[in-house]
């Protein structure tokens, strides 16, 4: 195959272009904020899962804090009842065990206010760590949030350069003949990489001194030759240097 050697140089820019590509595609799969976000997602499941446990807490407790407020309302309305039948008289018996029943429902009261204010204070506390839990969990949401819009800046800014080196990239290929657009692209598809500079001895594409037999070979060829490196098979593009 033949080309114009300057036509072959645009191989090299070709060349830049895909390499640029390739680096974006593997920043995009590398960004620090994906691996950031992975563990913001796992900090906010576990807050989560601490504010189910404030809250199922809180609510058994306060279950415990109504129950016992009817408890004691009960026995008000039974001393309060006891009083009325002893208000209303009757034998010295009944009134004798009104009032020994009523010392009764004076003690169950006490015992039950002071379980009712121990309860209220405990409940106090767990409202405490609900709380405490809701900020932690609205604090890791915020955090997550943050991560994921720098991650979306950073693929922005990746799709924008991957957007410009497309552009440039089928800017040239479209001013390469068709042949030699096809064996680059071939070359591409197998190898990776599909040009490079001679450098020396040194193919630009896989960085290997080229053998002198094979050398010679490349500098004896014709200036409009397209010539591969038999290492790598690239294309070696060179320059007048190098005749
Ligand atoms: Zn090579």
């Amino acid at each position: 195959m033949k080309a114009d050697p300057a036509v072959q140089r645009r191989l090299l820019d070709l060349a830049e272009a895909d390499a640029e590509l390739n680096r974006v595609e593997h920043r995009r799969r590398t960004l620090p904020e994906l691996a950031e976000i992975g563990q913001a997602e796992r900090d906010v499941r576990a807050k989560r899962d601490e504010l189910v446990v404030a809250e199922t807490a809180y609510r058994d407790l306060d279950r415990e804090v109504r129950r016992l407020e009817n408890e004691v309302e009960q026995v008000r309305a039974r001393g309060q009842r006891d009083r009325e039948l002893m208000a209303a008289g009757g034998s010295a018996k009944q009134l004798e065990d009104l009032e020994h029943e009523l010392q009764t429902l004076a003690r169950r009261q006490g015992i039950l206010e002071d379980e009712q204010l121990e309860v209220m204070e405990q409940r106090e506390a767990l409202e405490t760590n609900v709380t405490k839990s809701r900020e932690a969990v609205d604090a890791a949401e915020q955090r997550l949030a943050e991560v994921q819009s720098r991650r979306d800046e950073a693929l922005a800014d990746l799709e924008a350069a991957e957007v410009r080196r497309k552009g440039e990239r089928d800017m040239i290929v479209k001013a390469l003949p068709d042949d030699l657009a096809a064996l680059y692209e071939r070359i591409r598809a197998q190898r990776g990489v599909a040009a490079g500079l001679l450098q020396g001895a040194r193919c630009g594409a896989c960085r290997i001194e080229i053998d002198r037999t094979a050398l010679n070979e490349v500098r004896e060829a014709a200036a409009d030759d397209v010539v591969r490196c038999e290492e790598c098979g690239a294309i070696l593009v060179r320059t007048g240097g190098n005749r």
